[in-house]
């Protein structure tokens, strides 16, 4: 091999893998097992102690897992990674290891749901606060910044969909304040998007979607870019204060670079608990190998319904960046050339109930809650997600009585088009 960098395809593909030492075995095997036999006593306090690196109990490290973690940091540009049980549990680990009780977190209000509420309510039991930037602009979130904040978090393309957050000058600002910028990049992928490139200095991922792309196993993913000094302000004390635990180390001065990957693993999965298992680990890790012809058919195939939606007579607007005539497209050309992302909303000149007809009449769509599958999705918040809310709380969450989201899957476009064409004419 060339002493190359190898490209985004070469590297979903082989990074972090090698063919089994004892079997030869191709495909990364499945490491289906609670815990791993210790060389002697020596080694096993070696492992305890985080004086070696090694596998103890699959809570914490497992092999078939830690070739997912490679995976994901290579293709983020990031300097490690820690795989976990959900998208979920990767924000709960990354904001464990870097809030205290009454400090907060500058977050955009464009996110999605489940986030909202992690935010809103669980977050707010632990003492950690919330601070909704008011627009999406640098400036609103420099205005949230006050002494007790601790990070900024946004998405890198935003919920509900169509939306490209401008992440460089966001960064900016966090820099400015000496805090790091988190950025969830579930919906773009390193494959349309590296948030690192731009500033970001965790990222973020529902391994579910896209990344895994198939619609059939839960994980998530933190990547540490490796960029962003905890001891500066002396305000991140779990990075870095002697830990008792570990022979009083502390673990940014000792794992410098990846000690934010460190800490999530050694201290928030060892405690918090919310490991990922090594079949999905494995099923996410294949799914990744196709990341970037999927990623691209997904792409393409949303351009040409939202294409299609913006001429139909019973749409009234459609949100994709990847129209030349939306609001977003030039930071669309900027961060996310390859392609908009395949999640995007749209209008119903029918209101409410027709977004209700529409989601009954179509039938190569399915309707549920989740976006990044093979399959078209569709879902319709005002009688869904959002429907306990009240008009104007859903309107302010981009999901008003009219609006349909969708996911647009990889089969063939025609054929999507077909499904939403005869279902619109029933709405
Ligand atoms: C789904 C999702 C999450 C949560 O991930 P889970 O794997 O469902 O826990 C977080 N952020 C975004 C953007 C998502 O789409």
């Amino acid at each position: 091999m060339s002493d190359s960098t190898p490209g985004f395809d070469t590297l979903a593909i082989h990074a972090g893998a090698q063919p089994d030492p004892t079997t030869g075995a191709r495909a990364t095997p499945i490491y289906q097992t609670t815990s791993f036999v210790f060389d002697d006593v020596d080694h096993a306090a070696s492992l305890f102690g985080l004086q070696a690196f090694g596998n103890i109990y699959t809570r914490i490290t497992n092999p078939t897992t830690a070739v997912l973690e490679e995976r994901v940091a290579a293709l983020e540009g990031g300097t490690a990674a820690l795989a976990v049980a959900s998208g979920h549990a990767a924000q709960l680990l990354t904001f464990h290891a870097i809030m205290t009780p009454g400090c907060n977190i500058v977050a955009s209000k464009r996110m999605y749901g489940g986030t909202i509420n992690q935010l809103n309510h669980s977050f707010k039991s632990f003492g950690w606060e919330v601070k909704w930037a008011e627009d999406l602009d640098a400036q609103s979130f420099a205005d949230q910044i006050d002494e007790n904040t601790r990070a900024v978090f946004i998405e890198s393309l935003a919920n509900p969909g169509g939306i490209v957050m401008d992440m460089q000058a966001i960064s900016a600002v966090a820099k400015e304040a000496g805090i790091p910028l988190v950025v969830d990049n579930t919906m773009a992928t390193p494959y349309l998007c590296q948030p690192i490139k731009y500033g970001a200095d965790i990222v973020l991922h529902s391994l579910t979607k896209f990344m895994g792309g198939h619609g059939n196993s839960m994980g998530g993913a933190i990547v540490d870019a490796g960029t962003f000094d905890w001891a500066a302000s002396g305000n991140y004390p779990m990075l870095t204060e002697p830990r008792p635990e570990y022979n009083g180390i502390c673990l940014f001065e000792t794992f410098g670079n990846i000690a934010f990957a460190i800490c999530c693993r050694v201290l928030g999965l060892r405690d918090l608990g919310p490991a990922i298992s090594p079949h999905n680990a494995f099923m996410l890790i294949t799914g990744i190998e196709t990341l970037a012809l999927r990623m691209q058919k997904h792409c393409d195939n949303a351009l040409q319904v939202a294409q299609f939606l913006q001429k139909h007579p019973a749409v009234s607007w459609v949100s994709y960046a990847g129209l030349s005539n939306d609001p977003f497209y030039m930071a669309h050309q900027k961060y996310c050339p390859k392609g908009a992302g395949a999640v995007f909303t749209f209008g119903l000149k029918g209101g409410y109930e027709a977004g209700v007809e529409l989601v009954k009449a179509l039938e190569l769509f399915s309707h549920l809650a989740n976006i990044g599958d093979t399959r078209s999705l569709v879902i319709h918040p005002a009688s869904t997600t959002h429907r306990q809310l009240t008009d104007e709380h859903k309107i302010a969450a981009g999901a008003g009585p009219d609006v349909v989201r969708v996911s647009i899957g990889i089969e063939d476009a025609a054929d999507i088009i077909a499904d939403l064409k005869q279902a619109l004419e029933k709405t």
